[in-house]
C-alpha cells in the first residue's frame, strides 16, 4: 500500500469508526454469537495475491462486528469499564504509526522521558506522596517513579518479583521456597496467578470480612503472618486492594502498611479500577497511608479514558525492580542507557503507550477528568437510590467508587442469576453476577465514557420488567 492510498484509507476509516461510535449505543451490547461461529466463515488460509482494503472491511462489518460485544457502549455495566476516547485513540493511532521501540532509553529517547513525565503528571494529579515522582524538586531523577505495564496482572506480578529480588539479596537460594505472599480472598486472581508464575509456593488468601464491607481485616493478617513466621516461613509480600473486582471493597491502608513494614515485606497497592478517584478530594480518605506502600497501580485504561493498554505502576525504589528483570545481553549495550524501561518490565519491546495518556491528560485536563469521575459517582448513587427505593431488591455491600452490588429476593433463591442472565439477553444492556459469602449477586458497574443518566435509568427498568417476569413466574 502506498502512501496515498494508505491516506485516503486512513480518512475512511476515520469515518467508519465516528459512525460506529454515533450508533454503538443501538447495537445489541453482547455479542450472542455462539463458540465456533468464525471459522466457517473464513478462508482457510491467508490469501496468495493481495487484496483490497475494501474487501477487508467488508468481512469486518459482515463477519467480525456481529462477534463483538460492545465494551464502548454506554449500556456496558458489566465487569469495570475499558475506557476509550477520541484523544487517546488520536494518541495510539500516533504511537502505532511511529512504531518506535522503547525498551532502552537510546532505542528512542523520547519515549522513555515521556513516559516518565507524564506519570509524574498523572501522580501529580492523583494527589501521590512525591516519594512515587521520578523527578525530585531539583528537576534530578531520583530512585524512583512511574512506569506502564500492560495491564494491572503484570504490575502485580512485576512488584512480586521486586519483593522476591530485595528479600533474597542477602539470603540463600533455598530460602526461596519459604516465601509467603498474602491478600485478602476479594483481591484480584492475578496475586495467585503472579505467584503461579513466580514459583511461590506459600499464597495467603485470607478471608475478608463481610462486616467490614469485605476488608481485609489486620488483625486476620497479623495472626496469619505469625502462624507462618512460627512454622519457619518468610513473609515477603503484601498486596492492598482499593476497589477489589467484586464488590469495590478497600482494604485498610494505613493498617496493611504498618504490618508489612513490621516484617519488612513489599507492600504493593491494586488499585487498578478505583485508583483514578485519587484524583477527587472527597475520596482521599480511601489513599490514606499511600506514602507507606512500595508500589501503586491503577489502570488508566479502566476509567480515565485511555485505550487499552495503560495500566500505571509507580514505585518508590526502582533498585529491586532492576535486581529482578536487569539483564544486559550484548546486543543491548548501548551509550547513555541510565533509564532503560526494559528493566521495569517482563518483556523486552514496548511500544509508546505515554502518548494517549498524553493526549488524554492535555486535551481533558485536571478539571474535565474530575468532572468526568464525578459524573460516574452520582450515577452509581442514582442507580443504588433506585434499587434501595424497591424492596423487591437488596444491596449486599455498600456501593462504592459507582458500583451497586445487589440480590432480588425470591422464593427460590436463584432470582439474580436469573435477573443477569434475563438483562443480558435482551441486549439492551450488559451486567454479570459475582459471588459473595457464597451468594449470587448482580453487579452494575458504571463507568462508560458516553454512560449517561438516561442509559442507567434506562437499564433499571429493564431490571425491573425482568424482576417482574421472574417474581411472577417463581410464585405460580
Ligand atoms: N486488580 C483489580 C482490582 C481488578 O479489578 C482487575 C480487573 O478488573 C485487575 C487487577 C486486573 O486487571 P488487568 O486486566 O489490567 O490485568
Amino acid at each position: 500500500m502506498g502512501i496515498e492510498a494508505y491516506r485516503k484509507a486512513a480518512k475512511d476509516l476515520i469515518d467508519w469508526i465516528c459512525d460506529y461510535y454515533a450508533r454503538v449505543e443501538k447495537l445489541p451490547v453482547r455479542s450472542e454469537v455462539e463458540p465456533g461461529y468464525l471459522p466457517p466463515l473464513m478462508p482457510r488460509k491467508a490469501p496468495d495475491a493481495p487484496e483490497g482494503v475494501e474487501a477487508v472491511m467488508s468481512d469486518i462489518k459482515s463477519k467480525i462486528l456481529p462477534g463483538l460485544t460492545h465494551w464502548q457502549s454506554p449500556n456496558f455495566f458489566a465487569f469495570f469499564p475499558a475506557n476509550s476516547s477520541f484523544p487517546a485513540m488520536l494518541g495510539d493511532m500516533l504511537s502505532g504509526a511511529l512504531s518506535v521501540m522503547g525498551f532502552l532509553w537510546s532505542g528512542s529517547p523520547a519515549a522513555t522521558e515521556l513516559e516518565t513525565i507524564v506519570l509524574d503528571w498523572l501522580a501529580k494529579l492523583l494527589n501521590l506522596p512525591s516519594c512515587f515522582l521520578a523527578y525530585g524538586p531539583d528537576g534530578n531523577l531520583g530512585r524512583g517513579g512511574g512506569v506502564i505495564q500492560g495491564t494491572a496482572s503484570e504490575t502485580v506480578l512485576v512488584a512480586l518479583l521486586a519483593a522476591q529480588a530485595r528479600v533474597m539479596a542477602e539470603r540463600p537460594a533455598e530460602d526461596r521456597q519459604r516465601l509467603v505472599c498474602y491478600s485478602s480472598n476479594q483481591a484480584h486472581s492475578s496475586i495467585k496467578k503472579a505467584c503461579m508464575v513466580a514459583g511461590t509456593t506459600h499464597c495467603r488468601l485470607i478471608l475478608a470480612r463481610p462486616e467490614l464491607d469485605y476488608a481485609l481485616d489486620p488483625a486476620d493478617l497479623s495472626a496469619a503472618i505469625d502462624k507462618d513466621i512460627a512454622s519457619g516461613l518468610i513473609p515477603f509480600y503484601l498486596v492492598g486492594t482499593i476497589g477489589s473486582t467484586s464488590s469495590c471493597a478497600v482494604d485498610p491502608i494505613a493498617d496493611l502498611a504498618a504490618i508489612a513494614r513490621k516484617h519488612s515485606m513489599w507492600f504493593h497497592i491494586d488499585a487498578a479500577f478505583a485508583g483514578v478517584t485519587a484524583m477527587l478530594p472527597e475520596m482521599q480518605h480511601y489513599f490514606a497511608g499511600l506514602e507507606l506502600a512500595d508500589s501503586f497501580n491503577t489502570n488508566a485504561h479502566k476509567w480515565l479514558l485511555t485505550n487499552f493498554d495503560c495500566s500505571c505502576m509507580w514505585v518508590q525504589d526502582a533498585e529491586p525492580l532492576k535486581a529482578a528483570l536487569s539483564l544486559m545481553p550484548a546486543f543491548l549495550r548501548a551509550k547513555g542507557n541510565a533509564y532503560d524501561f526494559k528493566d521495569w518490565q517482563i518483556p523486552l519491546g514496548r511500544r509508546f503507550r505515554s502518548l494517549k495518556l498524553f493526549f488524554v491528560l492535555r486535551m481533558y485536563g485536571k478539571h474535565k477528568l474530575q468532572q468526568y469521575l464525578r459524573h460516574h459517582i452520582a450515577l452509581g448513587e442514582l442507580f443504588a437510590g433506585l434499587v434501595r427505593k424497591d424492596n423487591r431488591f437488596e444491596i449486599v455491600t455498600p456501593p462504592r467508587f459507582a458500583l451497586t452490588c445487589f440480590v432480588l429476593k425470591g422464593p427460590l433463591g436463584n432470582e439474580t442469576a436469573a435477573l443477569v442472565d434475563a438483562v443480558n439477553q435482551s441486549g439492551r444492556a450488559f451486567m454479570i453476577s459475582t459471588e459473595l459469602s457464597g451468594q449470587t449477586v448482580a453487579r452494575f458497574a458504571i463507568g462508560g465514557a458516553q454512560t449517561q443518566q438516561r442509559h442507567v435509568r434506562a437499564a433499571w427498568q429493564l431490571i425491573c420488567e425482568a424482576a417482574d417476569g421472574l417474581l411472577a413466574t417463581a410464585r405460580a
